[in-house]
């Protein structure tokens, strides 16, 4: 006995899942097709007839396309990323937008020394012969 149609049933449920699984962590439709061993096409086209799983594609797509975010500052403000690499940036980022002086801080006014004329908020670069030998 044959199948009744002539192609074997290629796009299984556990193919779906693993091929949705590599959009997720994103690889390419393209890439992640090849790796569970079906033509790109056949999830486009499983798609169009599958509601469900056109609707799990999109959300799919939507998260490798995060995924292949690299991780930085817009990573840990925009997707949440919480990984050293984007939490660095991000502190490295505020830290630098303190420092700009144009940039006001809202409400939140630190009591500075108001006998001083000008306080400078922190140490000015200055020029050094060399370096500076540390203290014993
Ligand atoms: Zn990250």
């Amino acid at each position: 006995m044959t199948r009744g149609r002539g192609r074997p049933a290629q796009f299984t449920t556990e193919v779906r899942e693993e091929f949705l699984r590599l959009v997720r962590r994103g690889d390419r439709l393209g890439v992640a097709a090849a790796t569970v061993g079906v033509s790109v096409n056949v999830p486009t086209r499983h798609a169009r007839k599958d509601p469900a799983f056109a609707a799990a594609l999109e959300t799919a797509r939507r998260k490798g396309k995060d995924a292949r975010t690299p991780h930085g500052e817009y990573r840990y403000n925009h997707l949440e990323c919480r990984c050293p690499i984007c939490t660095t940036a991000a502190t490295a980022a505020r830290t630098a937008r303190r420092h700009d002086s144009d940039y006001a801080v809202g409400g939140q006014v630190h009591n500075l020394d108001a006998s001083r004329e000008s306080p400078t908020p922190f140490s000015l670069p200055s020029p050094s012969p060399g370096p500076t030998p540390v203290a014993a």
